[in-house]
């Protein structure tokens, strides 16, 4: 939008009348983008256009099971209701910032019914506290929103104002966490054609997935403590209440736990649109490692997924069905290393993990059943004859290649489990079965002895996160879900490659807020 509902408010026919041809229509085009824009909003809807694809989430997009036509209805339901138009200079009050010098009453805004947490109005600790600001910034608006000349900072009054907390990073001579208190001023010139503008906060977009976080400027938590707030919630795995006691007790900072829980959400919406560049880095993946683990979210059992190669890691909290793997691998033609869970089967370029298939021979090799035990220690010394071939081959080019040098062992293992399915023993008849039933994603590696053996690399990204969900006991919401997911890949691909997620994090914050796109991530 170009036009504030302040600039909005003074234009009136005689102000029309008072402009010069090339001012009117300068204007003209600019209430016509804003007319424009505010009829598209009030028919947005997920089915039409005019919202981006990601509005429906990976493991829902092409034939998910919410294209029944009653939930297509509740979902544009929805929608609308989240639609209702907001003044645009109320600020969301859970982390508002405490007000520096409020030239003006704001007005007044009644909370919508049922929302939890504090609500508008009501006083936070974060408010109450003022420092003394280390620094000044004014913001000045650079042209008139009436007649679109450049204007001077002659006249200017500051009309509101907020104070914001950062962090500043340390000079490497000079370790230590400095806090930096800044006063942000707003300040409203006045223009020789009679329009007074005003300066505002900028204000990002969020990701539809995201339904209820806001970007926005005007925040107490600047963008380097809110990527301090992110490392201690989701890298060293504090809790809400525990990241408040430790800014409180240690940098002196008393922030409310919604702010904080916003501070994340908001740090999520930032770096949403990464999504796409991580999933584009995973199809063009050469080798990938997917894992699952369980991941509840309010009492819903759903999974964390990974997609992990080389250079990146992707994250998605979802259901266990086909859908999320079908979907974010649409396209790739890579070979894709997984369990032998039956989502990853319909995938032709397959491997299996070598590591799940040795453990479950060993159990059924050490086994009173002597038949079982039989079969556990005819898996596990093939396999691991066929092991020492791989290893051997990496190492040089073996002069036949090992499907073939190995046939006869292959062929002996194949007898047995053919044997193994029809066994009483649940175990063995399990076993026989997964290796007839995965044979060729199995032993594909024979021919392919440089790709890995097992799948070690998604289980260890995993492993993080299965600490935190133990800590947690996982996330209440979906944005929950997706904030966890979004920050989790965009943190471990930095690490990935490299760099620091934090600084990386605190530059999308800041742009983000202030309208920008998001920078790609570092390579
Ligand atoms: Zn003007």
């Amino acid at each position: 939008m170009h036009l504030s509902p302040h600039s909005l408010r003074q234009l009136d026919q005689a102000y029309l009348d008072s402009l010069g041809e090339v001012e009117v229509r300068a204007l003209s085009g600019k209430l016509l983008d804003d007319l424009k824009e505010a009829w598209d909003r009030l028919n947005q809807g997920p089915e039409n256009s005019s919202r981006p694809p990601s509005s429906r989430a990976p493991w829902e997009r092409k034939g998910g099971a919410r294209e029944s036509a009653a939930e297509v209805e509740a979902d544009a339901a929805a929608a609308d209701g989240d639609l209702e138009p907001k003044p645009a200079e109320a600020k969301p009050a859970e982390a508002k910032p405490a007000e520096a010098k409020p030239a003006e009453a704001k007005p007044a805004k009644t909370p919508p019914a049922g929302k939890p947490g504090k609500q508008p109005g009501a006083p936070g600790i974060g408010r109450t506290q003022v420092f003394q600001a280390h620094e000044e910034r004014p913001h000045y608006p650079a042209v008139c929103a009436g007649c679109g000349r450049p204007l001077e900072r002659a006249g200017a009054v500051a009309y509101t104002g907020f104070q914001a907390v950062d962090l500043h990073w340390s000079d490497p001579a000079r370790p230590g966490l400095t806090l930096w208190v800044v006063d942000h001023r707003y300040y409203e010139v006045p223009c020789p054609c009679g329009h007074r503008t005003r300066a505002t906060a900028g204000q990002g977009v969020v990701d539809p997935l995201l339904a209820g976080v806001e970007l926005c400027e005007w925040r107490l938590v600047g963008p380097g403590l809110a990527a301090l707030i992110v490392a201690l919630a989701l890298r060293f795995r504090l809790s809400r209440a525990r990241i408040q006691e430790f800014l409180g007790e240690w940098l002196g900072l008393a922030l409310s736990v919604g702010t904080i829980h916003q501070t994340i959400h908001e740090a999520s919406a930032a770096v949403a649109p990464a999504e796409e560049e991580l999933v584009q880095a995973v199809l063009d993946s050469a080798l990938l490692h997917a894992d699952e683990t369980s991941w509840p979210e309010h009492g819903h059992l759903l999974w964390l997924w990974v997609f992990r190669s080389l250079t990146v890691t992707l994250y998605y909290v979802a259901g266990r069905g086909k859908e999320l793997v079908t979907n974010v691998l649409d396209g790739f033609t890579g070979w894709l290393m997984s369990d032998g869970w039956v989502s990853y089967r319909d995938y032709p370029r397959r491997l299996r993990c070598w590591a799940h298939l040795l453990r479950k021979a060993r159990g059924l090799a050490q086994s009173c059943n002597r038949q079982a035990r039989g079969f556990g220690q005819l898996v596990l010394t093939t396999l691991e004859a066929l092991m020492a071939a791989v290893y051997a081959a990496r190492e040089g080019p073996p002069p036949v290649d090992l499907p073939t040098q190995h046939a006869p062992l292959l062929a002996a293992l194949r007898a047995a489990c053919e044997r193994g399915q029809g066994s009483v023993h649940p175990k063995t008849h399990a076993l026989a079965v997964e290796l007839l039933n995965d044979w060729e994603a199995i032993f594909q590696v024979l021919s392919h002895p440089e790709l890995p053996l097992t799948n070690n690399e998604a289980e260890r990204a995993l492993r993080h996160w299965v600490i935190l969900r133990k800590l947690s006991l996982g996330t209440r919401t979906p944005v929950g879900s997706r904030v966890v997911a979004l920050l989790a890949s965009v943190i471990d691909t930095c690490r990935q490659r490299g760099h620091s997620p934090w600084r990386f994090l605190e530059r999308a914050i800041a742009d983000r807020r202030a309208g920008q796109p998001l920078a790609a991530l570092p390579q």
